[in-house]
């Protein structure tokens, strides 16, 4: 997996199922476990491991299958991940992340940005003359500020996200 790719799948998954969420999806073999199981192997509880395991199942990444223990009668739940759903997961988020990017470049690239020479903050021209070119938080005076840095940012980062998609 490219590494843009893993940072999306991890910043996904951790979105979804937190922390711990993605150190148990990260311990799911590509065979059949049940929740026990992996609560034992990650030391996370039981009650975390089910948690997430129905999150990942509502989001259609997970399945299970009942099985009943001809013994004692109880019901055991073996779960495995649906990987092709999670490539079509992976490519709507780079999909999002990719929209998101492209407003941003917008807005950077249509908009002349102001300073605070204090570094609180940063306002587009008309926000920044409204406050005559002070800052509201210290005071200090806003300044011009080139933004030719931030464009060529999100133009590598959408790049990037396209190369996977
Ligand atoms: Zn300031």
């Amino acid at each position: 997996m490219a590494a843009v790719q893993e940072t999306i799948y991890r910043a996904y998954l951790n979105k979804l199922v937190g922390d711990e969420g993605l150190l148990i999806v990260e311990n799911i073999p590509s065979e059949e476990i049940t929740d026990e199981r992996l609560a034992e192997i990650t030391g996370i509880s039981l009650n975390t491991v089910r948690r997430t395991l129905y999150l990942l199942y509502e989001h259609r990444l997970a399945v299970y299958r009942r099985k009943r223990d001809p013994d004692s009668g109880w019901l055991t739940y073996l779960w495995q991940l649906c990987p092709e759903n999670f490539d079509k997961a992976l490519e709507s988020e780079a999909r999002r992340l990719l929209r998101k990017l492209e407003d941003r470049l917008c807005y950077e690239k249509n908009n002349i940005f102001y300073a605070c020479t204090e570094g609180c903050a940063r306002f587009v021209f008309d926000d920044a003359s409204d406050a005559n070119f002070i800052c509201p938080y210290c005071q200090n005076s806003l300044e011009y500020m080139e933004n030719a840095k931030v464009v060529e940012t999100i133009e590598r980062q959408i790049d990037e996200l396209r190369r996977c998609l």
